[in-house]
């Protein structure tokens, strides 16, 4: 069987090594780091000591309609190791509640009931936002410049009301697609609603693994797949091009061949990994996303997770009953200049004012990481720009998040990459098989 090289461990990669390895190809990944998972990963509280408590870089979350990303872990055996949940809480300052869940209607109308009982929102938003879900549906498929205008616009163009913009479609979106409603593209604002919340009743569960990141892509899930060598520890300096066609990788141990080559890097790290691609990644921007991680000395809240509605976080996760948990702010930018004991002053003041319990609880440890490079700025125009698994030398492929998936910048839009680079190798090689799995709607 043809051999291929991957070059990058994160989920584009290891979805196309999963793919590949899967269909008989010998596959060698490299990953710089010496761990696997890229951006959706987890470390050693302690660092250096990898027998101690593993946490996050940030709490990831997947929906029911990430139908690739489910087929990937399924892959790997670990599908069981995410726990969905069928309620969202959205909490006020001052903790008051709402509740999103399915109801008896069919899909759209699934969510309606819960919707039309929640009180963070008044008459006139729930009407605004129902008449704003009816003109999506029918907009989605007919309008032309849904990436060429922001999904600001367009709901102000639908005349949305302050607070229902605020504390419904901001507090959805910004963390689904980790930018501002004022910079990102409509047409991710009309696919994680439709995708997300309408296409089909289960649509909206939300995932949650229950093991840290990095235990899903251990080594021992490796073993039934195939021909997958994985190596970690090993940057690759280049792709090594001679007449224009791709012989192998330069790593600090030689060049390794292969027949077929997948770059499976984040776009700052093309250029120098492949210049004779000529890929243009100067437009692209990053996002940040700020996780603010805190173990108190007793339990400060019993809910698995909300939405805060009216502050700077926009998440909060329950990683240990109550006393270890996260909480996120997505295109966290106002935070990046911000010292360490500044965001965890901020946190715990906005925390008090939803869990009061935080304000009797001590502090035993805190921790804030700011993934300065989290994804790619998602802004109307960017659509255009990237680039699919195709690339002008017959035998290197693209995957990651940027590249062309169809999906914003996730981790189904990683694995999704992964899968279409597979196919582009697959087909390349005079084997074609499909790997990618089509949306739910
Ligand atoms: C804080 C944070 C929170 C997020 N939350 C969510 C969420 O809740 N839900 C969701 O769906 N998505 C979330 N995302 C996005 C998601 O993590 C990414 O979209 C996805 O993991 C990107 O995968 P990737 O394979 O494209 O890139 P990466 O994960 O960046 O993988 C690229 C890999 O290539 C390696 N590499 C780079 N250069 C070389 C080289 N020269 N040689 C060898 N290896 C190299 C890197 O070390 C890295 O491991 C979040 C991201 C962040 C940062």
């Amino acid at each position: 069987m043809p051999s291929v090289n991957i070059v990058g461990g994160g989920l584009s990669g290891l979805a196309a090594a999963a793919a590949l390895g899967s269909a008989g190809f010998a596959v060698d990944l490299f990953e710089s780091r010496p761990f696997l998972g890229g951006r959706a990963t987890s470390f050693p509280v302690t660092a250096g000591d990898d027998d101690a408590e593993m946490i996050d870089n940030c709490q990831h979350v997947l929906l029911r309609c990430c139908v690739n990303l489910l087929d990937f872990y399924n892959r790997l055996g670990v599908a069981d190791r995410i726990r969905f949940y069928c309620e969202f809480t959205f909490l006020e300052p001052g903790g008051r509640r709402s509740t999103l869940a399915r109801g008896l209607l069919p899909a759209p109308l699934h969510l309606a009931g819960s919707f039309l009982r929640m009180p963070c929102l008044g008459a006139a938003d729930k009407l605004a936002i129902s008449r704003a879900m009816l003109a999506l549906i029918r907009e989605r498929r007919r309008r032309k410049d849904l990436d060429q205008i922001t999904m600001l616009g367009w709901l102000r163009e639908k005349k949305q009301p302050e607070r229902a913009i605020e504390r419904f479609w901001r507090q959805v979106l910004v963390s689904a697609i980790n930018e501002e409603l004022d910079r990102m593209a409509a047409r991710h604002g009309f696919q994680v609603f439709w995708l997300g919340m309408l296409a089909r009743a289960d649509c909206y569960e939300m995932g949650i693994p229950d093991v840290p990141l990095r235990e899903l892509y251990s080594a021992d899930v490796w073993k039934k797949i195939g021909q997958v060598k994985i190596h970690t520890r090993i940057p690759v300096e280049r792709v090594v091009i001679r007449e224009g066609v791709a012989v192998g990788v330069q790593t600090n141990a030689g060049v390794q061949t292969a027949d077929y080559h997948i770059c499976a890097v984040p776009f700052e790290r093309l250029p120098a990994l492949a210049p004779e691609l000529e890929i243009d990644t100067s437009r692209f921007e990053h996002s940040p996303i700020t996780g603010i991680h805190i173990w108190f000395d007793r339990p400060v809240t019993d809910l698995p997770h909300a939405a805060l509605l009216d502050r700077t976080i926009q998440w909060m996760f329950n990683k240990d009953q109550g006393r270890y948990v996260q909480f996120v702010v997505s295109a966290s930018r106002s935070l990046v200049e911000m010292g360490r004991a500044e965001v965890i002053d901020l946190a715990l003041a906005e925390a008090a004012e939803f869990f009061p319990r935080v304000r009797e609880a001590r502090v035993e440890r805190a921790q804030v990481i700011k993934e300065i490079r989290a994804t790619y700025s998602a802004c109307p125009g960017m659509e255009a720009l990237r680039p699919d698994a195709a690339t002008r030398v017959p035998n290197v492929f693209l995957a990651g998040d940027w590249t062309r998936s169809g999906w914003p910048a996730t981790m189904e839009g990683a694995v999704r990459s992964g899968y279409h680079a597979a196919e582009a190798v697959a087909a390349a090689s005079g084997r074609p098989a499909r790997f990618v799995l089509p949306d739910i709607a």
